[in-house]
């Protein structure tokens, strides 16, 4: 690193992190680029391009285009040169990604869990998952520098721990981070599920480049991630975005799974339309519903009223429509508090078909301000099923790339150069 300092008014960590966030988000750039698209001073942007380099996480590439004279150096991200893991547990599943330092999949595992099992024998898996990917897909010479790990309840970020998560018996308080670094031998990170999609949407999804956005997920809970002014918004406790449990007028009389009425999730999330599939099968409202339903069968789920939409049945169709009117009724006021300029819609309730996108639409454009939605989109998930694995690769890359934390791990970057093809 550079003995010189900084000039008065620039911060070393500041200009390295907005540095590193300019030459991720393009192909290749050049000193002269990054001088202008930081607006700091050229000398200094030289430095610490020098010394990024030098760690290993850029490179020099070759010519640029000439402006006159002599063409300069490119540079670009050594997203090779480290793989991290994104794990995503969801209710039912565990979904892994081992990736680049870019967030691109070099091998992925997905497959089905009881989250109820406890977090001995789902962080037992996890493991044999993560040796089973390294195995199979790291690249020898380049080194795993972190994990992430999304989790389908509230977590205390900067523990790594859950924190009375509703649908995880047993994990209340269990040290997953600490289990996983022991374990692997790397630096863990770990959030709650909606949280690592918003920050998945936000470096490689829907909403690249957007500053102010809110992801939804609408499974078999509901839940929004923040993001503001480019950053993940986490709250003072971790549990910002927790809108499934916002009380809507003419909430559902059944209780909520965390105890209150009235909440949103009880009216609107997967388990309450599979609950309510199961009513409108039992009492013959929809012909659909009623078929699924069997003695081998004796529960519905939210795909059967998706499917049932798809098929033409008008009931499955209104749940839906009437899921995501009560959805963007709540969405609405949150917009017109928070002003956004997107809100992206995933989780699996959502991509099962298009019909609650376009309710919570509709709703949404119906009841926010004029102002809130001149310029808002509303948009289903680019990442769709693998935003979460994907997601919690980047809450590690995130993380990594934070400046103080650089010299930590960086000595361990892979050095070599790498063919053509893994760079392209
Ligand atoms: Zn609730």
């Amino acid at each position: 690193m550079s003995a010189l300092p900084d000039p008065p008014g620039t911060d070393h960590d500041a200009l390295v992190g907005t540095l590193l966030q300019l030459v991720r988000s393009e192909p290749t750039s050049t000193r002269a680029s990054l001088t202008e698209r930081s607006g700091m001073g050229r000398t200094i942007v030289t430095q610490r391009v020098n010394e990024l380099i030098e760690t290993g996480l850029l490179a020099e590439t070759g010519r640029g285009k000439s402006t006159g004279g002599r063409a300069p150096r490119e540079v670009r991200f050594r997203r090779e040169a480290a793989c991290v893991v994104g794990v995503e547990v969801g209710a039912s599943s565990i979904d892994v990604a081992l990736t680049d330092l870019a967030g691109r999949p070099l091998g992925c595992h997905e497959q089905s869990w009881d989250v109820a099992r406890g977090p001995d024998a789902t962080l037992d898996q996890i493991d044999v998952i993560i040796d089973r990917l390294r195995t199979a897909h790291q690249p020898r010479a380049v080194p795993l520098v972190g994990i992430g790990v999304g989790l389908p309840g509230p977590v205390e970020f900067a523990t790594g721990t859950p924190v009375a998560p509703p649908i995880m018996p047993g994990w209340d308080g269990y040290p997953v981070r600490d289990h996983l670094a022991a374990r692997h031998g790397v630096g863990v990170w770990v959030d709650n599920d909606v949280n690592v999609m918003a920050l998945g949407e936000l470096r490689a999804g829907t909403a690249v480049g957007v500053r102010d956005f809110l992801y939804v997920k609408v499974g078999t809970g509901i839940g929004a991630g923040l993001v503001s002014d480019g950053r993940l918004h986490r709250g003072t406790g971790g549990c910002a975005g927790d809108i499934g449990h916002i009380a809507v007028v003419g909430g559902a009389p059944q209780p909520c799974r965390c105890g209150k009425r009235g909440c949103l999730e009880a009216l609107a999330g997967g388990a309450a339309l599979a609950r309510d599939a199961l009513a409108c099968a039992e009492n013959g409202s929809s012909p659909y519903l009623s078929a699924r339903l069997g003695d081998d069968r004796p529960a519905l789920m939210a795909s059967d009223v998706a499917a049932g939409a798809r098929s033409g049945d008008h009931t499955c169709a209104d749940l839906l429509k009437q899921a995501g009117e009560q959805i963007g009724r709540t969405l609405a006021g949150l917009i017109n508090f928070f002003n956004p300029s997107l809100v992206v819609i995933g989780g699996g309730v959502a991509l099962s078909g298009d019909l609650l996108l376009a309710s919570i639409r509709h709703s949404v454009y119906a009841l926010s301000l004029p102002l809130a939605t001149r310029t808002l989109r509303v948009e289903m998930s680019a990442l769709s099923s693998q935003a979460g694995m994907v997601g919690a690769a980047f809450t590690a890359i995130d993380e990594l790339l934070a400046p103080r934390q650089l010299p930590g791990w960086t000595h361990r970057l892979c050095r070599d150069p790498l063919p053509q093809a893994a760079t392209a």
